[in-house]
């Protein structure tokens, strides 16, 4: 079903599967890599006689701790907690924090080292790497949230700063997550070092459109694979998996630009709302009330709840994965073309299993992966480093303009990058390579 691997790079997967036993979801982005870089060994053999495939696969450093934390009852709780530092040769490492019961060393590699290709291909100096925690957030009150991050960040800070490692939110951590984390990192280290995390609130060193920017950039991604169609985003009907941060600020931004978004899920169930999603509604139960997906419907007549449901069934013409990774299989890529669907865009990392996208894009679909479409978040992480460099705060306006400039910018790299390796329009093949060779040229000047 997927592609198979060039004879030069299969002793390397194979490595990286002996090396990193049973971390499915790492050997799954690095397949997914290896398997369109074959003819850019052809084309730069000096980067196949410097081995940087094998070291790119390899993180820098890798730190496990122990997370231990009182909760509301008294009760000790221990969980565990990662720091994945996996290549800085364009900048300090950089990447969000995952805070989720699935989090093990797997996952968190697997996201590190999509990190180090997205981030190469925003064109802003930040090398790759990502963290997490096992830690459970459902349920727990806002004290056990702060301790939580508290005790986390009592390992953490001696590993990262604004030139070391910066770190950011993910799936679980959000806004309120970075203040108790930064407010710890300044208590232990007596510095107001505002770089040394992103997704900080504007009152103390976040950068405006941050909270906007994943969602905002995947749609600006979006726009620019239709535009090479002759499409656009006006009027098309669009279903988005998820309903946090990424998946509500791509509805709006869809919405703003005349899209009608009919359905969005949780991991209890679908939404579908043929009168186009209520965003103000939505907002208030995610991110005000922090409560289920299906409130929704208890607050708005003619909305339906599909408890378990799988939102890939709903018909639509362009779908956003905003969720999590591998949520959109085969089976659902069949769905969605045979429901007539023509853009995918990936809010989340890896949403789409490998024979997900192969279904795609064989049906013609365009398809846009997440290391390309979801890198707005993590660009406008790098504007928040520059103001926070500069002292400098900078309007909405000025910091969505840059935002756009930067995933068009992508856009055109990826696909001038496609036709360049004989895949014109081909995304996937696009983004790995640019991102690649970007990482790739910089080590080799670095020296081992
Ligand atoms: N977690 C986001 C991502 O997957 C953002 C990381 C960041 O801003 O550093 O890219």
């Amino acid at each position: 079903m997927v592609a198979g691997l060039d004879e030069k790079l299969e002793p390397i997967f194979q490595d990286v599967l002996r090396r990193n036993p049973g971390e499915t979801e790492f050997h799954q982005a690095v397949r997914e890599v290896l398997e369109t870089l074959g003819p850019v060994l052809v084309k730069y053999p000096e980067l196949a006689d410097q081995k940087i495939i094998q070291r790119i696969c390899e993180p820098e450093r890798q730190i496990i701790f122990r997370v231990p934390w009182q909760d509301d009852r008294g009760q000790i709780q221990i969980n565990r907690a990662f720091r994945v530092e996996f290549n800085s040769a364009l900048g300090p490492y950089k990447g969000g924090m995952r805070f989720h019961p699935s989090v093990y060393l797997g996952i968190i590699k697997f996201l590190g080292f999509e990190q180090i290709f997205k981030n190469a291909l925003t064109g802003l100096p930040i090398g790759g790497g990502k963290g997490g925690s096992d830690f459970d957030p459902k349920g727990k009150s806002d004290a056990e949230i702060m301790r939580f991050c508290q005790s986390l960040m009592t390992e953490l800070y001696r590993h990262i700063g604004e030139h070391t490692d910066v770190p950011a939110g993910d799936i679980g951590v959000g806004g309120r997550e970075i203040g108790y984390l930064f407010g710890q990192y300044k208590r232990i280290t007596n510095r107001y070092e505002s770089g040394v995390l992103t997704g900080k609130g504007l009152a103390w060193g976040g950068s405006r459109a941050r909270t906007e920017a994943t969602g905002y950039g995947a749609i600006f991604f979006l726009e620019e694979m239709l535009k090479v169609r002759g499409d656009s985003i006006e009027g098309k009907t669009c279903i988005v998996s998820g309903s946090g941060n990424v998946a509500i600020y791509a509805i709006e931004k869809a919405q703003a630009l005349g899209a009608r978004v009919i359905a969005c899920s949780d991991s209890n169930g679908v939404v579908v709302d043929r009168d186009g999603i209520d965003l103000a509604l939505l907002k208030q139960i995610k991110e005000v009330e922090r409560r289920r997906l299906s409130a929704y419907v208890q607050e708005k007549t003619g909305a339906t709840y599909l408890e378990d449901g799988c939102i890939w069934n709903v018909p639509c013409e362009v779908a956003l994965p905003c969720a999590t990774q591998n949520e959109l299989t085969a089976k659902d890529a069949q769905m969605l073309v045979k429901n007539g669907c023509i853009a995918v865009a990936e809010g989340a990392n890896m949403p789409t299993t490998p024979e997900g996208i192969h279904v795609l894009m064989d049906a013609g679909v365009a398809f846009g992966p997440g290391k390309a479409a979801n890198a707005g978040g993590v660009a406008t992480s790098a504007l928040e480093m520059q103001q926070n460099a500069s002292r400098d705060s900078w309007s909405f306006e000025h910091t969505e303009q840059r935002l756009k400039e930067i995933m068009v910018n992508i856009h055109r790299n990826c696909y001038e990058t496609s036709e360049e390796f004989d895949s014109k329009g081909n995304y996937v093949v696009g983004a790995n390579i640019a991102g690649f060779l970007k990482v790739g040229h910089a080590m080799a000047a670095l020296g081992l």
